[in-house]
């Protein structure tokens, strides 16, 4: 199999223990919960790319590659389908031309069975764009809804695709039913679970607003921002589809997080990740 050459590519201590086990899951009826799945990690072979403006530095570093489930009585969303679970038949790991090198341990598909899932039990795939390391496994969510921006469907669709784009991974997008969105949606209804309109990174890149009653506000960065320090610095890396998009994107993200007291999830910062229960563990 191929992965296409890409650029690619907390939660503190809630210390209120927030984070349970699943034990009882099955038994309860279910209530609004956050669960962070492993997808896989990227080994980056220069941290450089990543940084304000792009600046090669031949610092190694690594990513990991999250995804989110978010089980809500009305339904399951997943947030973002990581590396294609196939590179965990390669034990170590594939390598991209171009640098980095993708793992995968434990395959998204298994995970979700952990819980009692099927792909076809996820009624909403949210994409926050359509990185490969953010659409690997889109094709096995055929039956599901997909919440993509219609910008971004265009962008990516194009001939020939565009970097970091590898149109395999969600070939089946004729078949899945795609929900074409223009800007924020309230996916239940109930201002539960929001995917916010944040363009930059690439021309319909989203992020996910999740307010959970114990745990409050989170963001879901997508790839908002690759690191912590992006974040906090406003750092844009030169391969953003546009840098002054990406620097409103974070403006207003920004603004939401500080009025709701919230807390922001850079997906690709493993100190992030930490911060997060550890599978099937989950926040509510
Ligand atoms: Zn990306």
């Amino acid at each position: 199999m191929r992965v296409s050459p890409s650029l690619l590519l907390s939660l503190l201590s809630f210390a209120g223990g927030c984070a349970h086990q699943t034990a009882a899951s099955h038994a309860s009826p279910p209530e609004l919960r956050l669960y962070a799945l492993d997808c896989g990690r990227i080994d980056i072979h220069d941290m450089g790319f990543f940084a304000d403006g792009s600046h090669p530095n031949g610092q190694r570093g690594e990513m990991p590659v999250p995804c989110f489930l978010i089980r809500h009585p009305q339904g399951t969303l997943l947030w973002d389908t990581g590396l294609d679970d196939v590179i965990a038949q390669s034990p170590d790991g594939l390598a991209d031309p171009i640098g980095p090198r993708y793992f995968v341990q434990k395959t998204l598909l298994a995970q979700l069975a952990q819980l009692g899932l099927k792909p076809s039990d996820v009624r909403y795939v949210g994409f926050s764009h359509l990185h490969a390391d953010h659409a690997g496994n889109a094709n096995a969510f055929t039956g599901s809804t997909w919440l993509l921006q219609r910008k971004e469907l265009t962008w990516a669709t194009a001939t020939p695709a565009p970097l970091g784009v590898d149109p395999a991974k969600f070939s089946t997008w004729r078949e899945a039913k795609v929900e074409p969105l223009d800007g924020d949606r309230d996916v239940f209804g109930d201002g539960s679970v929001r995917i916010l309109s944040t363009p930059g990174h690439t021309p319909g890149h989203q992020s996910l607003q999740v307010n959970l009653p114990r745990t409050g506000t989170l963001v879901l960065s997508g790839d908002l921002c690759h690191t912590r320090e992006n974040w906090e610095h406003h750092g844009v890396p030169g391969f953003n589809t546009s840098c002054e998009q990406t620097l409103s994107s974070i403006n207003h993200v920004e603004t939401l997080v500080k009025d709701s007291k919230g807390r922001f999830i850079v997906q690709h910062a493993p100190e992030d990740f930490r911060t997060l229960p550890v599978f099937p563990s989950y926040l509510e």
